[in-house]
């Protein structure tokens, strides 16, 4: 109950200043779509499409490897550009509001990925980003066995990174005006063009290209290492009404779920420390334990 109290105040928190950002976004000119048909659009409707599914799935107990990849590949085809527009991408709607205001689009995605995210815990992340789903699918491709994988990057040093670019990325709006987001944008990929300028397309592509590559040896690098959606999500699922549950009683640390995750949250789990890394609800480390001792659920069983 205290966290439900707990996570109940923390929405109305974001939401009091977000709700006064978007009167003053409806009476504003040329902040793009009216509020309304953007959170009534196809597009959000999928979304929470995924997020339910995504989150019923790992609840009861159901996220089972296949159905994981057929999920993320069915997120990529559809929220990546070619069924749906990417636009605003969450690296676009996480800093374009600091160069250029915040207008409706950025101002719709980013209440969105809030509430859920404080509802079902990474749920947009981690089943209808295609940024995600690409990398993760990619993840799981069969011909990478699981023992050319590489360690896990500890989570402080990632975290560290993706703190520090995000860092840099105000720092440059701030002296500069320009953000180091645009030319680091993964979701780049998504819109399916060729950037004019040549060192626009320079970074993107080595960006893109090491992010593909790297996430067949590495579980969501461009999530864990850069994107600010992804550094934002992390910081609310802190408060998040539901996550990963240990049972304590039943666990016998015998270490099997930290083998079989790929991520770097499942030690947080164990030790169960207040503050973990991002969870994408994969349900690898609760399909992995012999004795049952892991769940996803209302936090504070
Ligand atoms: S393995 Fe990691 S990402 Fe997957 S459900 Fe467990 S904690 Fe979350
Ligand atoms: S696999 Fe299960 S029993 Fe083993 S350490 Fe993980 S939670 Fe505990």
């Amino acid at each position: 109950m205290r966290q439900l109290i707990k996570t109940l105040l923390t929405l109305l928190l974001i939401l009091v200043p977000v709700s006064l950002l978007a009167a003053d976004a409806m009476q504003g000119q040329g902040r793009g779509p009216s509020l309304d048909s953007l959170f009534f659009s196809t597009k959000y409707g999928l979304t929470l499409l995924f997020v339910i599914v995504g989150t019923v799935l790992i609840w009861v107990g159901q996220m089972k490897r296949q159905l994981r990849i057929a999920l993320m590949l069915l997120a990529f085809l559809i929220f990546g550009g070619i069924l749906i527009s990417v636009h605003p991408s969450p690296v676009c709607a996480t800093t374009k509001p600091f160069i250029q205001g915040m207008r409706n689009p950025f101002l719709v995605m980013l209440v969105f990925v809030g509430a859920v995210t404080l509802l079902f815990n990474k749920s947009y992340c981690g089943t209808a980003c295609p940024g995600g789903a690409l990398q993760e699918f990619i993840y799981w491709l069969p011909f990478v066995k699981k023992g050319n994988r590489k360690e896990k990057v500890p989570f402080r040093i990632s975290n560290a990174v993706r703190i520090g670019v995000t860092a840099l990325f105000f720092i440059f709006v701030l002296t500069a005006g320009i953000s180091i987001f645009e030319y680091i944008n993964f979701f780049e990929l998504f819109h399916w063009t060729i950037p004019g300028n040549a060192l626009l397309l320079l970074t993107l592509t080595v960006v893109i290209v090491l992010v593909l590559v790297v996430s067949a040896f590495y579980y969501r690098p461009f999530c864990y290492f850069l994107c600010p959606m992804g550094l934002a999500t992390w910081i609310l699922e802190q408060f998040s009404l539901s996550r990963v549950r240990l049972d304590r009683e039943k666990c016998t640390d015998c270490g099997i779920c930290v083998h079989a995750s790929p991520c770097p949250a499942v030690e947080g789990i164990l030790e169960e420390k207040v503050i973990r890394a991002d969870c994408h609800l994969c349900g690898e480390c609760i399909e992995s334990c012999p004795e049952d001792a892991l769940d996803f659920g209302i936090r504070g069983r």
